[in-house]
């Protein structure tokens, strides 16, 4: 079988996935969204998914972006960013027309974020993105303090908050990682109590190749599939979580 349809192959066992799982707890699988998480893939593969009609798709290096404009800018899209974000990297995320930051995890990031924005007139979504395995690899902010980030981002009214997002723990021990999700969606019903202005709290972004079903068993509202689409990558995850890279 060739890449093109092995890449289409996968996706209709993923939406069978999810809607197995929908239908054992109940769950609408119209409220889950696919992101397409495509570091390492290249455009012309990301336009094989995004001809089957799942068009949104999640980055983690501004570089790749960079490269893949061109070869998917004809082609309808949304474009989420869920790597570590660098501030100096603010403007090219701004003219690369990503709507979301999902990987906002610290109160200067979205200062230099607004202001850059506040420039430019434009707004943009951000999803908090919290350490809920308290591993140290991982980027996000501790569980104890997103309420307080999320207040202060509240008051810049350029970055507009959506929702949470996390990475769940590496582990083949589903109720562990069932923890970290459980957390996040925790934090996002104190949050709702808050009633923040400015803030929304409809999206929760958690669940990849490995344990989607437990992420969407906990109220995932967004899943992010890179390697059960599109293959292994070559590179390890530690290129891309690794902030000196
Ligand atoms: C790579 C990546 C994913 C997808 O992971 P897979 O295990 O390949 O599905 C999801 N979220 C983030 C932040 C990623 O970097």
């Amino acid at each position: 079988m060739n890449y093109e349809s092995q890449i289409v192959k996968n996706i209709s066992e993923l939406i069978r996935r999810i809607e197995n799982t929908c239908e054992c707890i109940g769950r609408n699988p119209n409220e889950i969204k696919l992101l397409l998480a495509t570091k390492t893939v290249s455009g012309e593969n990301i336009k094989i998914a995004l001809q089957a009609g799942y068009t949104l798709i999640g980055e983690n290096k501004v570089q790749e972006i960079k490269e893949k404009f061109d070869t998917l800018k004809d082609i309808p899209h949304v474009k989420h960013y869920i790597g570590h974000l660098q501030t100096n990297k603010i403007k090219d995320i701004l003219k690369y027309n990503v709507s979301c930051i999902q990987s906002l995890d610290r109160l200067e990031l979205a200062e230099k974020l607004h202001s850059r924005l506040t420039f430019e007139q434009k707004t943009i979504n951000a999803f908090i993105q919290v350490n809920t395995s308290g591993e140290e690899s991982k980027f996000g902010i501790n569980p104890e303090n997103v309420i307080e980030l999320a207040k202060q981002v509240a008051e810049l009214n350029t970055v507009k908050i959506q929702g949470l997002m996390t990475i769940g723990l590496f582990s083949a021990e589903t109720e562990e990682v069932r923890k970290c999700f459980q957390l996040l969606k925790n934090i996002q019903q104190q949050i709702i109590t808050e009633n923040i202005p400015n803030v929304k709290m409809n999206e929760l972004s958690m669940g990849m190749s490995g344990d989607l079903e437990t992420a969407i068993e906990e109220g995932a509202t967004i899943i992010r599939i890179g390697t059960a689409i599109f293959g292994k990558r070559i590179y390890p995850d530690s290129y891309y979580w690794n902030e000196n890279k």
